[in-house]
C-alpha cells in the first residue's frame, strides 16, 4: 500500500530545491498546484520575473491528488448556476473553462482524454434534478444526452475531460522554468507581507505576492476566515481492474463519489465527504478509516470491483458559501486565488490567469465574472 500517495505519482520527480538565502523578483507565487503555475505561465507572458514557492513540492497539495475528473463550469450543476448567477454569466463561465481545457491539454501534451462524463441517479430527487439539468444546458445549447447504462441511468456530457493532474502540473513547472521562472520546493510562506515573502531559511522580495492556494487558504490569510472553508477530500485506487469496463468518469450521489478506470484498468475513486461532514471540516490531510470504509464499500459492492486497493490518499481544498472562487487582493498588493469548492481544475488555471493581469490593474473577464453579485 502507498500510504498517502496518490495514483497519479510516478516517482520520477526530482524535488525542488528549498529557497536559502534573500532572492528578488516581480512577483512571488506561494503555492505551485495548476493553480499557481498557470499563473506564473502568464506572468512570464507579461514580461515579469517570477520566483514561486512551495510548502511541499509541484502539485503536493490537491492539485497533484485530486481525481482527474477536467469537467468545464463551476462546482454548480449548469441550471443551478444560472438560477445563482444569471444565464450569460454561467453560460460564459462554462464557455470560458471549455477554452481552458483545451489550454491545459496544449500546455502539457498526452496528459488529457476526452472519454466524456457521465452523472448517474441515485434517488427520485436527484431524477428530478437531472431533469433539469438536462433541460437548462440544452437551452443554453450545452452537449448532454440522457444515459442509461450498466451502472445506472443519468446523463451523459460528450467531450468532457479526464487527465493526470499529477504529470499535468509538473509538465507545467517544466515550462514556466524553462521560461525562467525559479521555482523552490519545501520552502512554506511563513509571513506574507507587501513586498517580502519570509520562508523558513530565505526570503523573497518582491513588488506583488499571489497566494495561489486552495486548501488552507485561510491559515496562510487569516483575512479570509469565513469566506473559504478548508476540507478534506479522499480517494483510494486499485491495481488494473478486469472485471469491469468503465468508459468515462462518472459520478453520483450529487457528485459526493465519482470515479474513473484509467487506461491500463486502474480504478481512482473519491468521495465520501458527505458521510462524515463535520469531521471532513479539516485541515488534517491524512485518509481515514469511516471516509475509505464508505469508498471500499462502492468499489465492491456499487462497482464490483474486485482488484487489491493499491492507494489511499486525501487532501485539502476550501469551499465558499457562493460556489465561485476567491480572487482578491487581501492586503495590499497581496493577492489570494483559492475556494474552487472541490472543482479547481479547470476553474484554478482561469483563476491563476486571470489574477495574473488583475494583480498589475490589467482588465480579464474571468476576474469580473467570478466576482459576488452584490447581495
Ligand atoms: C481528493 C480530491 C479530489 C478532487 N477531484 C477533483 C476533480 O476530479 N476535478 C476537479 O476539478 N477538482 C478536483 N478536486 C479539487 C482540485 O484538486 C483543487 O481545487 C485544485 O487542484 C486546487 O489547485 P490549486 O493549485 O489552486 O491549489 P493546491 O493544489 O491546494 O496547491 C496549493 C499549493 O500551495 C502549497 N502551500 C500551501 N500553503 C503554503 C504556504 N504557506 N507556503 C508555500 N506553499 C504553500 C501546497 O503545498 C500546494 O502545493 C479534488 C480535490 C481533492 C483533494
Amino acid at each position: 500500500m502507498n500510504a498517502n500517495t496518490p495514483l497519479w505519482d510516478d516517482g520520477t520527480w526530482q524535488a525542488l530545491a528549498p529557497l536559502h538565502g534573500l532572492v528578488t523578483a516581480d512577483v512571488c507565487v506561494v503555492g505551485l498546484g495548476g493553480s499557481g503555475l498557470s499563473c506564473i505561465d502568464d506572468l512570464l507572458a507579461l514580461g515579469h520575473s517570477v520566483v514561486g514557492i512551495d510548502a511541499g513540492d509541484v502539485a503536493s497539495g490537491a492539485a497533484g491528488r485530486n481525481g482527474g475528473l477536467l469537467l468545464p463550469g463551476t462546482a454548480d450543476y449548469h441550471h443551478d448556476a444560472v438560477r445563482l448567477l444569471g444565464r450569460a454569466r454561467a453560460v460564459r463561465l462554462h464557455e470560458l473553462t471549455l477554452e481552458e481545457i483545451t489550454r491545459i491539454d496544449a500546455q502539457a501534451p498526452g496528459c488529457v482524454r476526452y472519454p466524456g462524463s457521465v452523472r448517474l441517479s441515485a434517488s427520485d430527487e436527484e431524477d428530478g434534478d437531472c431533469t433539469r439539468q438536462y433541460d437548462a444546458m440544452r437551452a443554453d445549447g450545452l452537449p448532454v444526452e440522457p444515459y442509461d447504462g450498466p451502472f445506472g441511468h443519468g446523463l451523459f456530457f460528450p467531450g468532457d475531460a479526464a487527465f493526470n493532474p499529477l504529470r499535468r502540473c509538473r509538465a507545467l513547472a517544466r515550462r514556466v522554468q524553462a521560461n525562467g521562472a525559479v521555482l523552490f520546493g519545501r520552502s512554506a510562506a511563513l509571513r506574507v507581507d507587501a513586498g517580502v515573502v519570509s520562508t523558513t531559511d530565505g526570503m523573497i522580495h518582491c513588488d506583488r505576492v499571489i497566494c495561489a492556494v486552495d486548501g488552507r487558504l485561510e491559515a496562510l490569510l487569516p483575512e479570509l476566515l469565513g469566506a473559504v472553508r478548508t476540507a478534506r477530500l479522499q480517494m483510494l485506487a486499485t491495481a488494473p481492474a478486469s472485471d469491469v469496463s468503465i468508459p468515462c468518469p462518472m459520478s453520483t450521489r450529487w457528485g459526493f463519489d465519482y470515479w474513473q478506470q484509467l487506461p491500463d484498468g486502474a480504478i481512482a475513486l473519491g468521495g465520501g465527504r458527505d458521510v462524515a461532514m463535520d469531521e471532513e471540516w479539516t485541515h488534517d490531510r491524512e485518509p481515514t478509516a469511516r471516509v475509505q470504509a464508505h469508498l471500499e464499500q462502492v468499489l465492491r459492492e456499487r462497482l464490483g470491483v474486485h482488484a487489491p486497493i493499491t492507494h489511499r490518499w486525501a487532501a485539502n481544498v476550501s469551499y465558499t458559501d457562493s460556489g465561485l472562487p476567491v480572487l482578491a487582493e487581501v492586503r495590499p498588493r497581496v493577492w489570494a486565488i483559492g475556494g474552487y469548492s472541490g472543482t479547481g481544475n479547470a476553474m484554478g488555471a482561469l483563476c491563476g490567469r486571470a489574477v495574473a493581469r488583475a494583480a498589475f490593474g490589467l482588465p480579464s473577464e474571468f476576474a469580473t465574472l467570478v466576482t459576488p453579485l452584490p447581495s
